[in-house]
């Protein structure tokens, strides 16, 4: 008789690992995940609801959602061939590892920065190489950065970067492009939140190793729906077309997505609003003692202050508020990450904030 135990029996790159707990709790207020908290505008919501409602699910899904990539290439001046659809970013950015990493290759990455980035690298059998951020005001160590991206497989950055909310200088990505050998992806999740002209994508044609992540998650108010996309060169889609899960993108999720795409203009008022709504939270929290708060150009604030884990519970337990604790990860001490609700939420937030800070 074997005396294994199921987890010894785990393949050894994968122990260790447990299951992701997003700290969600009831609430009446969830500022936690970065989510638009806003619900779609109603007249995508109405179209969404029709083409859900014309898909058969009797089908399989075309297993490349070329009718969406056809959309999404219209969008940023690219071809088909250049988009690769996947169930959330998440998705891809496993399958970027899964394809390019491996045992002898390396990631680097510049924390603080989403975790996901590292714990799909040590899935994929993927070395890890952090070149932390300057401590004080989360800046890139531009010249460590492009170091250690000579020496590694790939190289993932994030812009506007999660949880510190500051955009990449498109000479740093250059930079790492014209002097390493290494794959970019620049994760640009939240650039829809940016300045206008953020996105690197236009130096995607001319870049032939450089990849781009957007998602449905965050500015289009559709993390449920598990949508997301990368812009890169035909061979890396090509790759990624071979190795990925043949039906992860369902029928359901690539109908939705579509008319997102082709109606992407009635956004523009939610995120106007949230744009607006994040100057008016920064103002805000600039006005109470001891909170420090760095600049973002995200739909969420990355704030220092004394006591954040028993504020963060305060603020759950007395005010119904969910925010996201970062105080126990290395170089975030004392550090929430709040993401910008509507006007009320921000409003309540604020308030709940300062009487506990009061109070102390
Ligand atoms: C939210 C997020 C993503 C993608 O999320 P999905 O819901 O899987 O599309 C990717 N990168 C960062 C930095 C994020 O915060």
């Amino acid at each position: 008789m074997s005396s294994q135990t199921i987890s010894e029996r785990v393949r050894p790159a994968l122990a260790g690992f447990e299951p992701y707990d997003p700290a969600f709790s009831p609430c009446n207020i969830n500022l936690s995940a970065n989510e638009n908290t806003h619900p779609l505008p109603a007249t995508i919501a109405t179209g969404i609801a029709q083409a859900l409602v014309d898909t058969p699910l009797n089908r399989y899904p075309d297993p490349l959602a070329n009718g969406l990539r056809d959309e999404l290439a219209a969008w940023h001046g690219v071809a088909r061939e250049n988009i690769m659809v996947g169930n959330g970013g998440d998705e891809i950015l496993f399958n970027l590892l899964f394809a390019f990493g491996g045992p002898g290759r390396a990631l680097v990455v510049a924390p603080p920065c989403f975790e996901e980035y590292k714990n799909f690298a040590k899935m994929c059998e993927t070395d890890v190489v952090e070149v932390w951020r300057n401590p004080a005001d989360f800046s890139l160590n531009a010249d460590a950065l492009v170091e250690a991206a000579k020496n590694a497989a790939m190289v993932m950055v994030t812009s506007p970067n999660n949880p510190t909310g500051d955009l990449m200088d498109s000479s740093l990505v250059q930079r790492l492009l014209d002097n390493t050998d290494a794959l970019v992806l620049l994760d640009e999740a939240y650039v829809e939140f940016a300045r206008e002209g953020s996105s690197l994508i236009p130096l995607v044609a001319n870049n032939p190793r450089l990849m781009v992540l957007r998602t449905f998650s965050k500015a289009f108010s559709m993390a449920g729906l598990r949508c997301g996309y990368l812009v890169a060169n035909q061979e890396v889609i090509e790759v990624l077309a071979a190795i990925r899960q043949i039906y992860s993108e369902d029928v359901l999720a690539q109908a939705a997505a579509t008319v997102a795409v082709k109606r992407r203009g009635e956004f523009a008022p939610v995120l106007a609003s949230i744009v607006q709504e994040r100057e008016y939270l920064c103002k805000g929290l600039a006005e109470l003692p001891n909170v420090v708060q760095w600049p973002s150009q995200a739909n969420f604030v990355l704030v220092r202050l004394p006591h954040a884990a028993e504020v963060r519970a305060r603020l759950r337990d007395e005010y119904s508020i969910l925010v996201r604790d970062f105080s126990y990860s290395k170089g975030l001490e004392n550090c929430l990450r709040i993401t910008v609700g509507t006007h009320e939420e921000n409003e309540r937030l604020l308030q709940a904030i300062g009487q506990l800070i009061k109070g102390d």
